[in-house]
């Protein structure tokens, strides 16, 4: 069972700052029940040592990374956590049989999936974030392959490095598509200094400033 954040499905249907009619939310409240009896949410997760061997040019495990935009969010850390989490094969598949048979759920279980895939992560990085803390080390937002500058290519080398065929299903296809579709890889950056990360990540941080905001 995952608790997800009902106004981020709503946001992902198109609502802003308005209501579903009670017909939308009847729908919303019965695929929402749908996928909870489908989903079986699986993480795995591993932590390296971050080299930078060159300016925005990351090592991790002896995979060079050229991103910008990562180079500059990891800026100080001296290590990652690589994360994987899906919610399983059985979301795909409510999903495939709703586009087949009721467009209108299909739509809504996507956004209902993308919202329960968001919590989760937010489950496994505060888990992260604790185990972090006790080594004295502050976790930066998740970064996903794809986003920024940040090869899409690169879903390969985390699937590769923290062995999610085997560990919890989850492979990549030959266009760096996941399969389960509703999962996410990602890299966590670990420093030494303090930093007040939002939990939501850059894009809700009010820290405007911030040399390592994505
Ligand atoms: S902008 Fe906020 S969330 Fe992003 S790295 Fe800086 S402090 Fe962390």
């Amino acid at each position: 069972m995952i608790t997800f954040d009902r106004s981020e499905a709503l946001r992902y249907l198109g609502y802003r700052g308005t209501e579903p009619d009670a017909a939308v939310e009847e729908s919303l409240v019965r695929c929402a029940e749908g996928l909870q009896d489908v989903i079986q949410p699986q993480s795995v997760f591993r932590r390296f040592p971050l080299r930078h061997p060159a300016e925005n040019m990351l090592d991790v495990a002896g995979v060079a990374i050229h991103s910008n935009h990562l180079a500059r969010n990891l800026k100080d850390c001296t290590d990652v956590y690589l994360m994987a989490a899906t919610l399983g094969i059985g979301a795909d598949r409510l999903i495939a049989r709703a586009s087949a048979v009721r467009m209108s759920d299909a739509v809504i279980y996507q956004a209902v999936a993308a919202a329960m895939i968001e919590a989760y992560c937010e489950e496994v990085n505060d888990m992260l974030r604790r185990e972090a803390g006790n080594y004295g080390l502050y976790c930066r937002p998740r970064f996903s392959p794809g986003y920024g500058d940040f090869d899409i290519g690169h879903q390969r080398d985390l699937s590769r490095l923290l062995d999610t065929p085997r560990k919890i299903g989850l492979t990549v296809t030959e266009s760096c598509l996941l399969a389960p579709i509703k999962s996410v890889t990602a890299v966590i950056g670990l420093s030494a200094t303090p930093q007040p990360c939002h939990r939501k990540g850059c894009e809700e941080c009010g820290k405007t400033d911030c040399a390592f905001r994505r």
